[in-house]
Order: C-alpha cells, then structure tokens, then sequence
C-alpha cells in the first residue's frame, strides 16, 4: 500500500536528518492519499538514517493502523487532525528545529518571516501553545493554530509544516527554520522585524501552483 509516499517519506527523512533538521529519530513525516485518505507515517523511534520503505505504517484518517507492524508516530494524531481539517493538505512535516524552539520561547505569537518566505507559510508563522509530545492537547493545539496557513511552530518543541504535496511541505518546513533563524539573529544584533511580524506583503508575478510538484 502507498509504496511511492512510502519511499518519499524515506527520501525527505534522509534529507532533513542530513541538514540537521532532525536529530536520530525526531520529528516525524507523513502523506496522504487523497483518493483513498490513507496515510503513510514514519514509525515511532525510527532512526532516518536506517528507515527503510517496508518500515513505514499505514493508518486510516482516524489513525487506526492498516499496515505495519511498528508502532505508528506518537504525533499520528498531530498529523492525521491535520488531514481531518484541511482537504487541500496531502503532506505533513513534523521536527525539532533549533532556531523555532528558541524565538517559540519568546512567548511572542509570531514567528516573523521576510517577504519570499511569507508566501510559502501563508504569512507570518504563528506559535502553537505547549502542549505535551504526542498529546491530543498538543494535535487540537497544532491544528487551531495552523488554520489556512502552511507552517507553524510548536512552542518548546518544533515547527510543523504542510502543503498539497511533499514539495510544499518540505519548502515550507526549511523556510520555517530560516525565518526563525533570521529573527532570532536579528534581534540578537538589535534590530527590528515589526515589518513582517504579522503581515502578507505584496508579492508580483508569485503562483503557487508553479510550485507544485510530485515529489
Ligand atoms: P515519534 O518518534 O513517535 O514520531 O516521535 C517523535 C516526536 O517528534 C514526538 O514529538
Ligand atoms: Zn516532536
């Protein structure tokens, strides 16, 4: 089932582990069918740099497991409300980014983002309260917080990223983490990112749709 998401998962895995993005086994990464709502997720505890394809589980929408035999992601829940919420959602990215976690301590609601970026996060990247890891407080938290946009950060914890595909997601998630890592520079040199702390600036000749891929 879901042998191509199975193989992007493993692929995007190797790719965040790699810049650093994740650590062993942090975070987590999930697709979505959208012609049947199966959702292919990265199993518990699973190192990147070792998850092979056969390893991936399969859950419903409602995260009831339909193939695999590890245990699925402690965040399914995160990932599968998210897909519950959002029809235009087929890819979710979960991880524990540096830079996120530290302007998330800030207890400032927005994570500012500059203008390109913005376009990719649907405007400045809101910060999700603390909730516990793998809580459905943490799930109903992540989802309210996100609404309509494409990333988010999870105070204390890390960022979440999504979009139509893989593409999206993962260009949503490394934007996420740069944004992150400007502000907190920025503001560590004294400067001021009240420009783009909350809104969409103008951007001409952008289409998302140019953006979509199959990855
Ligand atoms: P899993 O290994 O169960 O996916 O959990 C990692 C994580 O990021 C918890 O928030
Ligand atoms: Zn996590």
């Amino acid at each position: 089932m879901l042998e191509r998401q199975k193989e992007i998962i493993v692929e995007v895995g190797k790719y965040l582990f790699e810049r650093g993005f994740t650590q062993l086994s942090g975070g987590n990464i999930s697709l979505r069918d959208p012609e049947t709502d199966l959702v292919a997720i990265k199993p518990s505890g699973a190192a990147y740099g070792l998850m092979k394809p056969e390893d991936i589980i399969v859950v419903d929408i409602d995260g009831n497991v339909m193939e695999g035999t590890l245990k699925p992601s402690i965040e399914t829940g995160m990932h599968t409300g998210v897909y519950r919420n959002r029809p235009d959602i087929n890819a979710v990215i979960h991880c524990h980014t540096p830079f996120v976690i530290a302007w998330s301590l800030k207890n400032e609601p927005y994570i500012p983002t500059v203008t390109v970026s913005q376009y990719v996060t649907n405007g400045a990247i809101k910060v999700a309260p603390l909730e516990g890891a793998g809580s459905q407080g943490l799930a109903k938290a992540a989802v309210d917080t996100l609404g309509a946009d494409y990333a988010i950060g999870l105070k204390g914890h890390g960022l979440l990223a999504c979009g139509p595909d893989m593409k999206w997601a993962l260009e949503a998630a490394l934007v996420t983490e740069d944004a992150a890592m400007i502000a907190c520079i920025c503001k560590a040199m004294g400067g001021e990112t009240a420009f783009f702390d909350k809104e969409l600036g103008e951007m001409e000749g952008f289409d998302a749709l140019i953006r979509i891929a199959d990855l």
